[in-house]
């Protein structure tokens, strides 16, 4: 078991990759501390009760990622119920297409905000803990996007490279305290960000990916585990491409 006892919080994971990390992490031995905001309070509860049904522990904290007043309460309850968090996935992000010369502020705003001070604000949060504990994973979910001009995407893929100098400055600042951060880049995954492209969209875009198909959102929660494994301890400000040859 990769991660075995140890304690993984999972930012948006009551659905799409998010779940999938955390059943993940469960099977390799972690507690699971489940994050969504709380319009998903049902799938986040139903994630829970999938993982305890395996007989894991698991406890579901509901807060809005860009509330830092909420982010601390729930930092300290998961520390409270599970006395550590050794893994952060700073996983809840969302999408919103747009042109840039055509731009909309309020588009922008929403998805930097939730994929980028989002994840500035999660890791502020743990990593006072992580510090004394002197043990730490970062876990940052960036995107192909962070890696090429994809057309419509300027809103997440801004987002999404502001990831990467985020996950290179706390990998540089908090090397010495046993704490890594790495990114992954994944490329389109099947969850609900990418099904709910209309179905013609969709097909063009398979047809540009080598693999000739959409990433399974387990594919992508392995190489997190790879990256959370004590023997990862060397690996720290790497950016992970998973996207079936798109961008080689
Ligand atoms: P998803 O199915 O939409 O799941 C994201 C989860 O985060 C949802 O439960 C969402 O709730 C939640 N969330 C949104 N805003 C939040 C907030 N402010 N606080 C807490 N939780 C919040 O998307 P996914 O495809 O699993 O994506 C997971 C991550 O992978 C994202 O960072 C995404 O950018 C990244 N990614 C996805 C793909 C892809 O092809 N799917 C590719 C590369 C990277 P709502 O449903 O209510 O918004």
């Amino acid at each position: 078991m990769m991660t075995k006892d140890r304690v993984a919080l999972i930012t948006g994971s009551g659905q799409g990759l998010g779940r999938a990390i955390a059943l993940t992490f469960a099977r390799e031995g972690s507690k699971i501390a489940i994050n969504d905001i709380a319009l998903n309070e049902k799938k986040a509860l139903e994630t829970v009760e999938e993982l305890r049904a395996i007989g894991v522990e698991a406890e579901a904290f509901l807060a809005d990622v860009t509330q830092e007043g909420e982010v601390g309460a729930m930092v300290e309850q998961v520390l409270e119920r599970f006395g550590r968090i050794d893994i952060l996935v700073n996983n809840a992000g969302i999408n919103r297409d747009g042109l840039i010369h055509k731009g909309d502020l309020k588009n922008w705003s929403a998805v930097l905000g939730v994929n980028l001070t989002g994840p500035f604000i999660c890791t502020k949060a743990v990593l006072p803990s992580m510090r004394q504990n002197k043990y730490g994973r970062i876990i940052n979910i960036s995107s192909l996007t962070a890696r090429m001009g994809i057309f419509g995407t300027g809103y997440y893929a801004t987002s999404k490279s502001g990831l990467i100098g985020l996950t290179k400055v706390t990998a540089a600042e908090n090397v010495v305290k046993g704490i890594t951060c790495n990114a992954l880049a994944p490329g389109y995954i099947k969850t609900d960000m990418m099904v709910k492209y209309p179905e013609e969209q969709l097909q063009a875009l398979i047809a540009k990916i080598p693999v000739g198909r959409l990433a399974e959102p387990s594919e992508i929660a392995e190489a997190a585990v790879f990256l959370a494994a004590d023997s990862s301890s060397y690996i720290t400000g790497a950016v992970l491409d998973i996207n079936g040859g798109y961008l080689i």
